[in-house]
């Protein structure tokens, strides 16, 4: 076990600083501030963050640090971490880590036995979700499908019953064949398209995914796609509200072999098998 106590750190230390995802007003005063007083800022495309940087007049010396050269660079970190420095790490847009780089970093360092600070800001994903009108209470965050199609179909099938909130986000080029294998695959289900956050032509765009399909024209811009999570059926919710032993008796009645029984119960209620069968065992 390792503990880490965030406060006031002096050196050492690695940043997790979000930048905007389109609004400049977005920037947080601590994040500017942490940007200021850091050795150095890592980021993920040097001549977007310049930009930046320029804006709130920070001088600070910048590293590139993207997919491409995380390893070398994260190995630099290390050293300048080993010397007491204090480091800053950004992606272009939101929170680094999502969807961006920065977990291999961040693993890094704490493997190194530094410690990893993160400033909360802005996010695409949860901007649009709290704003989707769908439930925000669960949901589970996707991120970018694959780019090939017949990947794409067979990462959605996986993800077909499940009953939480889905986000994607996705390129405005993807967006037709990815709504279409949407309706497809997981069926008409209601969708919020998010486009262009925190910028002058920011849009939500609700409705059930086949009626979207047919009313949308191209859409520009950054997109996150919010989904809501599969209806579980009246006799599915009964079942769920049995005890767990009457639920594995139902799937025995019908004629399954125990495991199977005990995998279809797991399943059925979003739990691990091995917790069924200890469950079902402890009774007998
Ligand atoms: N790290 C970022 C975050 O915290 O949200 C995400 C970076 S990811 C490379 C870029 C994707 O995020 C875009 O393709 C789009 O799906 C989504 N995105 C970023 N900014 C957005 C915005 N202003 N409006 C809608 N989606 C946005």
């Amino acid at each position: 076990m390792k503990k880490q106590k965030s406060n006031l750190p002096e050196s050492s230390v690695l940043y997790l600083v979000p930048t905007t995802i389109g609004n400049i007003d977005d920037m947080t005063n601590r994040a500017v501030e942490v940007l200021k007083k850091v050795d150095y800022i890592f980021a993920e495309d040097t001549r977007v963050t310049k930009v930046l940087l320029s804006h709130f007049n920070i001088i600070t010396p910048l590293h590139s640090y993207h997919v491409f050269n995380e390893k070398m660079q994260t190995d630099k970190i290390i050293e300048l971490l080993q010397q007491g420095k204090q480091i800053a790490l950004v992606s272009d847009a939101g929170l680094p880590g999502i969807s961006d780089p920065g977990y291999f970093a961040t693993r890094r360092v704490l493997d190194s036995g530094f410690s990893v600070i993160a400033l909360p800001g802005a996010n695409a994903a949860l901007t649009a979700l709290v704003a989707s009108g769908l439930p925000s209470n669960r949901f589970y965050f996707f991120g970018f499908l694959s780019h090939k199609k017949n990947l794409k179909k067979k990462e959605l099938e996986k993800i077909a019953d499940l009953e939480d909130t889905i986000i994607f986000y996705e390129a405005p080029h993807r967006l037709l064949e990815t709504l279409e294998l949407i309706h497809l695959v997981l069926g008409n289900r209601e969708i919020v398209i998010a486009r262009e956050l925190t910028k002058k032509h920011e849009e939500y765009i609700r409705g059930k995914v086949k009626d979207i399909i047919a009313g949308i024209d191209e859409l520009k811009g950054e997109i996150v796609i919010i989904v809501k999570g599969a209806e579980i059926s009246q006799a599915q919710q009964l079942l769920n509200k049995k005890s767990i032993s009457e639920h594995y008796q139902y799937y025995l009645d019908l004629g399954n072999e125990s495991m199977k029984a005990i995998k279809q119960v797991a399943k059925d209620r979003g739990v691990a098998k091995n917790f069924i069968y200890k469950e079902i065992h402890k009774n007998i």
